[in-house]
């Protein structure tokens, strides 16, 4: 049987990961009467990473169905695949001393990790992460084992997404939120670029926006779910988050520590191999 798991060299983002990166790709829409995306908008199915790369393949759609088909109809053995894939993916990499990151919605939105963490052991070098759009996932959470989840809100179109991105905000989370171009701070909170790398959220320890560029379809979105720039410091009247807007200058310096997080764990990396 093949592979559950793409290789994150499998898109743009996760292929600029600085850890060995696997990521599931299901179908986000009712699979044999499951949704696989309960909290979805019109805005996001839209921009959806599922029709990115080679999403746009038939047969790629058709493999991410059966698999979506597998998790709804045999979630045992589909759960069992996965921790076997995850844990020798896990072990080679920890042989040679480095971290993996797994993101399981890749395209999908739900409790695969936490059903994991509670049936399996997980080895103690896999990073898990995720987008989400239910924000009472968001976060970053230590499950009993010492397994980390981090959960980033991924804001929406809809009605009171701004409000719930503010609520995940200042408990500490981190939200995502699509751009047109991005700007410096957003009601306070400093945006990082998310387009560096997908597992940009594993290294950041303080409340932020990861600021995405609206591509493909979103470039045309019309839903609000793509939000439209109006100067550096956007809504910098209302600013909830504890540090309010900060000056110019502390955002470069964030930059720069964001790339030495970066830089920090490649060197990790290949001195360890
Ligand atoms: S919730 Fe995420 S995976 Fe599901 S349709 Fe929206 S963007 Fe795609």
């Amino acid at each position: 049987m093949k592979d559950l798991l793409s290789n994150g060299n499998t898109n743009a983002k996760t292929k600029k990961n600085v850890r060995p990166t696997k990521i599931l790709y299901l179908h986000p829409s009712k699979i044999e009467g499951k949704e696989m995306c309960p909290f979805a908008s019109i805005g996001c199915r839209m921009s959806c990473l599922n029709t990115a790369g080679l999403g746009v393949m038939q047969s790629v759609q058709n493999a991410r169905i059966e698999r979506t088909k597998h998790y709804v109809l045999d979630k045992g053995k589909f759960m069992d695949k996965i921790h076997k894939e995850i844990t020798s993916f896990a072990k080679y990499y920890e042989r040679k001393g480095m971290d993996v990151a797994i993101r399981l919605n890749g395209t999908s939105d739900q409790p695969l990790v936490e059903s994991l963490v509670k049936s399996y052991e997980i080895p103690k070098n896999v990073l898990f992460y995720d987008y989400t759009k239910n924000p009472k996932k968001a976060g970053r959470r230590v499950f009993d084992d010492g397994t980390t989840y981090t959960v980033t809100f991924s804001r929406s179109e809809k009605d009171g997404s701004d409000d719930q991105s503010l609520r995940v905000l200042d408990k500490g989370g981190m939200v995502a939120i699509v751009f047109d171009k991005l700007p410096r701070t957003w009601h306070g909170y400093f945006v990082v670029d998310g387009d560096k790398r997908d597992d940009l959220m594993l290294d950041i320890d303080e409340p932020c926006v990861i600021g995405l560029l609206a591509k493909g379809k979103a470039k045309k979105d019309t839903s609000g779910f793509v939000v439209k720039y109006t100067g550096e410091h956007m809504h910098p009247k209302m600013p909830t988050a504890p540090q309010g807007c900060r000056p110019h200058g502390f955002y470069s310096k964030q930059t720069n520590l964001l790339e030495q997080y970066a830089t920090r764990n490649i060197k990790e990396s290949t001195t360890m191999v």
